[in-house]
């Protein structure tokens, strides 16, 4: 019997001709999300429901999804972080899961630098100040000689490492489970406590995946390490970030800006941190690029198929 496979990421449908046809050569029964949106839990419980296979981005992957979801083999994450997926129910219920981690790797690390020099020259004030008549300017600060802060040494902030290190960042990183030195003496990277990541960045940035350990790594105690004149960047997950003690650093100049791609409930609606003009926020677009959607398709089908026939 053919395999009935779920595919939920909206981006999957614009991926170019070597993706589909590479899903045309197995014999697949492929159900595509047309909401437009990603799915609610609700819905996640009904379309999962006779599924083989599951190919996911960032909708829910509960235990009670999981629980329903009978016939279910395989998970097939179109992309890096695993925080929507319940592992644990997974393992349990003997499901595989995989993950297309390293495929969009460039482009968040790049939306991630993106964000250091908007912040460092106050581009959307600019541009906002401009568009409603103004021209006055806000002085900024150069890249070049500040010291990036990178938290989580894996896929995403190696290359966060490298752009920076080609800007001529001093660059300073904390990831307990890192070994590799050759990449540390290639990028000119040195490792450090995550107190001293948030005492000396200029930059702070956030590549760690949301588990128990890092959720609201940043926090008021420290947010109270950084210096007045640092910044955030958060391109990881929204759960990393107190945003209320966020929001208090930055209403009250504690550190002088913030840039995030993700937040705690996406979207967020009315959140206060939106009515402040040193946070910018974009709609989690860090993996949306021509190159990473068409990378993680085909990553993620290639999982997935290994995972439902080998
Ligand atoms: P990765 O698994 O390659 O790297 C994560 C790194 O974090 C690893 O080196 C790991 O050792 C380190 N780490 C784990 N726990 C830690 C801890 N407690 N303290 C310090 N370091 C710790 O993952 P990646 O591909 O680099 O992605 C990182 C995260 O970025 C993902 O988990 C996901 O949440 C997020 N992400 C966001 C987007 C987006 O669109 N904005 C896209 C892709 C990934």
């Amino acid at each position: 019997m053919r395999a009935k496979v779920l595919i939920t990421p909206r981006s999957f449908l614009k991926v170019k001709e070597q993706a589909q046809n590479l899903l045309k050569r197995y014999d697949l029964d492929l159900i595509y999300n047309d909401t437009g949106k990603t799915l609610t839990e609700e819905q996640m419980l009904k379309m999962c429901e006779d599924v083989d296979g599951l190919i996911v981005g960032i909708d829910p992957v509960t235990e009670k999804v999981l629980k329903n979801a009978r016939k279910l083999k395989a998970i097939s994450k179109y992309g890096a972080g695993l925080d929507n997926i319940d592992l644990k129910t997974a393992r349990e219920l003997g499901i595989k899961v995989a993950s297309a981690a390293g495929t969009n790797a460039t482009s968040v690390a790049e939306l991630a630098i993106g964000m250091f020099f908007a912040l460092a020259r106050n581009l959307a004030k600019h541009v906002f100040l401009v568009k409603n008549g103004g021209w006055d300017r806000i002085q900024g600060v150069e890249l070049t000689g500040k010291t990036a802060g990178i938290i989580g040494l894996g896929n995403i902030g190696k290359e966060v490492a490298r752009l920076a290190n080609g800007i001529g960042m001093r660059i300073i990183a904390y990831d307990p489970y890192f070994e590799d030195s050759e990449f540390l003496k290639k990028y000119d990277v040195k490792m450090a406590s995550l107190e001293s990541v948030f005492k000396e960045a200029d930059f702070v940035t956030l590549h760690v995946p949301l588990t128990e350990a890092t959720a609201k790594i940043v926090n008021e105690n420290t947010l109270k390490l950084m210096k007045k004149t640092a910044y955030i960047v958060n391109t990881s997950r929204g759960g990393l970030i107190d945003e209320d003690a966020l929001y208090e650093a930055l209403k009250n100049d504690k550190i002088a800006g913030a840039a995030s791609d993700v937040f705690s409930k996406e979207p967020p609606g009315f959140h206060k941190l939106l009515t402040l003009d040193n946070f910018l926020l974009t709609p989690h677009i860090g993996a949306y690029t021509a190159e990473a959607v068409e990378k993680m398709a085909i990553k993620s089908i290639e999982n997935l198929v290994v995972l439902l026939f080998d």
